[in-house]
């Protein structure tokens, strides 16, 4: 039972308030306070998030603090914000109603990969004077800002891992030490990190539909990195401009061509990551997180190029690779093919060059497979690659580039239908927009009846509300009874 609570701070994280109540209380072990506050009392407690609070806890600090407060102002919830608005919503609403906690749904167990639990010397000697003990701040802890806006100095760590799991309730009065604060000078970091923080504080719009990724597409449409095909964005030279743009960082993590494309295409959201891209696109903290796409028009075909396929190819690897047709000549007559000749060799194969050689072929059979434009979308597999290509079995367990350029184009079955069926439903439309049925559609995109009603929630992923509600109207009433 929570007999008491210590006053939050302000940006304290509810993981430095539940380890401030322990040492309050007294208790020789830390899992007493464990089972004043959780279900159970080996939870081991989240240093970033919050774990699934008992009903007691709950109603104990729901008379102190809202939970819903608690949540925004005092977790590293902000830096999720970007996470998939649906996915986003699904954590806000169990965590905001103690179901479960955050992690489940969006991090798995990911925890902070290396980084540890910082503080800044300044706001220390600050909290001390004004309050006689300092607190973990949440300011101090946000991926990629490694230092302190306010002072303009940089973090220290302490060397405690911040991880999901930790085992013990570090309290920031027994592992901070004075230390002197080590100013910065670089405008162009401060400014950089005094955005990522700006962006960090802004509220967050749990009731948001639009996702990151077509947010920032929608901006990239309007810059020279839209290519004149209006289908390709031009990777290469936004990668090449991003990296000319943070020479001179301490550290950036989209410093890998592919990297970025994954980012783009809605398979990363981390904060940090997508102020990276936002920053050097010039959009401001504000139109960043109102994510207003309106007025533009959101292409629905327009695909990202892979950044790396840009890059030349040598001419001695077109001569041996003149088209994707080699590889069936080439298994033919494997033996009198330079290009398989190095394959079938037991000893010295160099997989790292075959795997770059490859990559623009595996590509282009992806978007092929993928469908452009008009043509049928096809679901993109490393087997169906595999067998385009007329590789032998299991060949890309060795080629780990092309496995991930594969694995880009990845989409799960219910999207795949979804995608299709708009397709049959464009094409329908465009011949005799009067006479569309449900079974002309079936039979144009041979997608079983069943599954077609399986894949309606992710239609909006591929069409506008009319087109959708219009493919709702052909296909429900087949299921009414
Ligand atoms: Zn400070």
């Amino acid at each position: 039972m929570i007999g008491f609570l210590p006053e939050i701070y302000e940006d304290e994280l509810v993981y430095s308030w539940i380890a401030r109540y322990y040492c309050r209380t007294g208790y020789n072990a830390y899992i007493y306070a464990n089972e004043d506050f959780y279900t159970h009392s080996r939870t081991r407690p989240d240093m970033e998030y919050m774990n699934q609070l008992s009903e007691d806890a709950t109603t104990a600090i729901s008379g102190y603090i809202s939970i819903e407060k608690l949540i925004r102002e005092h977790t590293m919830i902000p830096q999720i914000r970007f996470t998939e608005p649906e996915t986003l919503r699904k954590a806000w609403i169990r965590m905001l109603t103690q179901a479960g906690s955050l992690r489940e749904v969006v991090l798995g167990s990911r925890s902070g990969r290396n980084r540890q639990l910082r503080y800044c010397p300044l706001c220390v000697r600050e909290d001390r004077e004004l309050y006689g003990e300092t607190w973990w701040h949440r300011s101090a802890q946000i991926h990629g800002v490694g230092i302190c806006v306010k002072h303009k100095c940089r973090l220290v760590s302490t060397g405690i891992q911040l991880k999901a799991d930790n085992k013990l309730l570090h309290i920031a009065a027994l592992e901070v030490r004075d230390s002197k604060p080590q100013y910065v000078d670089n405008e162009k970091e401060l400014a950089f990190v005094s955005y990522i923080a700006e962006v960090f504080y802004k509220e967050i719009n749990f009731d948001n539909t639009i996702s990151i990724n077509s947010f920032l597409a929608s901006r990239i449409d309007g810059t020279e990195y839209l290519r004149e095909q209006r289908h390709l964005r031009n990777m290469k030279l936004l990668y090449e401009d991003m990296m000319k743009f943070y020479q001179g960082y301490p550290f950036v993590t989209l410093n890998k061509p592919h990297q970025l494309v994954t980012c783009l295409k809605g398979q990363r959201h981390g904060l940090f990551d997508i102020c990276q891209i936002a920053y050097f696109l010039g959009i401001t903290a504000n139109e960043l997180v109102a994510l207003d796409v309106s007025g533009t028009d959101l292409e629905k075909s327009v695909r990202y190029d892979n950044a790396e396929t840009d890059y030349e190819i040598s001419e001695g690897t077109r001569r041996k690779i003149p088209n994707q047709n080699c590889y069936l000549h080439a298994k033919k007559k494997r033996k009198n093919t330079h290009y398989f000749k190095s394959l079938s060799g037991k000893q010295n194969i160099d997989w790292a060059k075959i795997d770059n050689e490859l990559l623009p072929f595996v590509h282009d059979k992806c978007v092929e497979i993928y469908g452009v434009q008009d043509s049928k979308p096809g679901r993109v597999g490393i087997k169906t690659i595999e067998k385009a290509l007329h590789l032998p079995d299991n060949r890309f367990q060795y080629l780990p580039r092309c496995r991930a350029e594969i694995l880009l184009f990845k989409e799960k079955k219910e999207e795949h239908w979804a995608r299709k069926t708009v397709w049959g439903f464009r094409q329908l439309t465009n011949q005799r927009p009067e006479s569309v049925t449900f079974t002309k559609l079936i039979h144009l995109t041979g997608i079983h009846a069943d599954r077609m009603m399986k894949c309606l929630p992710y239609l909006s992923m591929f069409c506008d509300k009319d087109e959708e509600m219009k493919i709702k109207q052909l296909v429900i009433p087949r299921f009414e009874v």
